[in-house]
């Protein structure tokens, strides 16, 4: 079977130069971003930085995706990026260059280890140590938006069996990796049946494949309150693109401070590496910005190429920085620090202490095979799709559903007849109750008047879509206005589509 391979097998070799496109961002990046280079520099990570423009400049020169045309080139080359946090300004029109960056080269799995570092951090919660793994290309993250009618805006939210596949299958591979022991995936599909319900079922099914770690599964509502109040029992998180990005700031922000985690945004050709938090205008210039966010992430990216020895040496020099108790302001407690450091101070310190172990703190010593993740291709099985009716969506401005029900089921169109009419998914004809309020967006399903019931579901005969075309053009010519239609389809006999509440 064909794998992807997210790394970049041609510069895994630890005594070569690699070469990194390197963001030095807006705010406080430029100065995190020289303490980190400086570490690495120092560690013999034998990087080599290509700079690339990102951020505030970029987009304030009229460029609206906030990066230049030259640094895609130097991202295609050296396809490891590390960067720093950037600001996008205010106002309409500028593109989030985050989403950008992670769509466009397909950088499909945001991973964030987020670990406590009780007593010298301070948080409720001493033993915390989880890693978020967040689908980061689909969900309502697609950015397809419309406003329909004059009431109504709607954003399309894309799940895929390949997206939820990848992702899920590299948190399992990341557990295995890492001797993690339990995978927890969070999903709302109590109420999104088909999107989050496909989210869980491949999470059941990839589960199965790994019987040594134990897999669980949780409503997202219930799971983030319970991660928040319980972190110490969740081990590795895997969730959809929305969900995941909330979760993953919850438990940042409750391990101690948003300086202080790194990600990775993971893909089958390119890996970008990043701190968790934005680019804190309020403290830039400063120089007292934590810088440990983006030595976190240079961490992580050094173990992706295959230099998990200077990984292993720069995280075990920052935990013993950190027992020092050299702090910086963000983190610096009375009675607990020996020092307020600034940026580049806390950096010479990590630089000074290249080689020491944690004395307290675990210390860390991954094997060199710590960034190899392996997901299979995905691979499409055949499925009998039948097209079986069609929702039509009506920009209608009446009040009154038995009116455009009663319009709309007198129209004749082959065989597909109107089922039932909903407003915001709550059946309103036939048989709404009066109190259900109305918008001016009524989705109206037509299906074959010859359903077929087999056992509890049914199933409809097949259409033809010149049938919903005539269909189209019979509504039309009754006055009413179309604004979209979705067809209705069944895959190998099940249905593809979800029920109107009270169906
Ligand atoms: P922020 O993360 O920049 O700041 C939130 C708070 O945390 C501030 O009080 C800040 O001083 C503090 N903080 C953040 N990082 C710190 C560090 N390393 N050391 C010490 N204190 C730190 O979030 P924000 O204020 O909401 O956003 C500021 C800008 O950053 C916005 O323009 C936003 O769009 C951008 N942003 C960028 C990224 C990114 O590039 N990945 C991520 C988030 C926000």
């Amino acid at each position: 079977m064909e794998k992807i391979k997210t790394q970049v097998s041609q510069q895994r070799h630890t005594n070569t130069k690699t070469k990194v496109a390197v963001a030095y961002g807006d705010g406080i990046g430029p100065e995190i971003m020289k303490a980190t280079l400086n570490i690495l520099e120092a560690a013999g990570a034998d990087i080599e930085p290509e700079i690339i423009e990102v951020g505030e400049k970029v987009y304030l020169s009229g460029n609206s995706s906030g990066i230049e045309k030259k640094s895609w080139e130097v991202i295609n080359k050296n396809k490891i990026i590390l960067k720093a946090p950037i600001t996008t300004p205010q106002g309409k029109g500028y593109k989030s260059l985050n989403v950008t960056l992670r769509k466009s080269l397909g950088l499909f799995a945001n991973v964030r280890p987020v670990s406590a570092l009780h007593p010298y951090v301070h948080t409720h919660f001493p033993n915390m140590d989880v890693v978020i793994i967040r689908e980061n290309e689909e969900d309502l993250y697609a950015g397809i938006e419309h406003q329909q009618t004059q009431d109504v805006v709607q954003c399309l939210k894309l799940i895929t069996r390949p997206g939820c596949e990848k992702i899920v299958r590299y948190a399992f591979e990341y557990a295995t990796l890492y001797g993690r022991k339990k995978v927890t995936c969070m999903v709302k599909d109590n109420i999104m049946k088909l999107t989050d319900g496909l989210f869980h079922n491949v999470f059941k099914e990839i589960a199965a494949e790994y019987p040594e770690i134990k897999s669980e599964s949780q409503i997202i509502d219930i799971g983030s309150a319970r991660l928040a109040a319980n972190p110490e029992n969740y081990d590795v998180v895997v969730t959809s693109n929305l969900y995941g990005d909330i979760v993953s700031d919850i438990v940042a922000e409750i391990a101690g401070s948003v300086g202080m985690a790194g990600s990775a945004n993971v893909g089958k050709n390119v890996a970008m590496f990043e701190a968790i938090h934005g680019s804190a205008p309020d403290i830039s210039g400063k120089g007292i910005a934590n810088p440990s966010g983006l030595i976190n992430a240079a961490v992580m990216m050094l173990i992706h190429i295959g230099k998990v020895g200077i990984a292993n040496k720069i995280k075990n020099a920052w935990l013993t920085t950190i027992e020092q108790g050299y702090h910086t302001a963000d983190i610096y407690q009375e009675g607990q620090s020996i020092q307020k450091v600034a940026t580049s101070e806390f950096a010479d310190k990590i630089i000074e202490n290249l080689g020491q172990q944690p004395e307290k703190l675990a210390a860390i010593q991954l094997d060199e095979n710590a960034g190899s993740i392996t997901i299979p291709e995905y691979n499409r099985p055949k499925e009998t799709q039948v097209l079986v009716g069609t929702d039509v969506f009506i920009n209608w401005q009446g009040s009154n559903p038995n009116e455009i029900g009663e319009a709309l089921a007198g129209l004749k169109s082959y065989n597909l007849k109107l089922k039932m009419i909903t407003n915001r998914g709550v059946k309103v004809f036939p048989n709404g109750m009066p109190e259900t309020y109305c918008t001016d967006h009524w989705r109206c399903r037509f299906v074959s008047n010859e359903a077929i019931t087999t056992g509890s579901d049914k199933t409809y005969p097949s259409v033809a879509f010149e049938q919903i075309l005539a269909l189209l053009s019979n509504i039309n010519e009754a006055g009413f206005e179309v604004i979209k239609t979705e067809n209705l389809y069944e895959f190998d006999g099940k249905r593809g589509f979800s029920l109107g509440q009270g169906e």
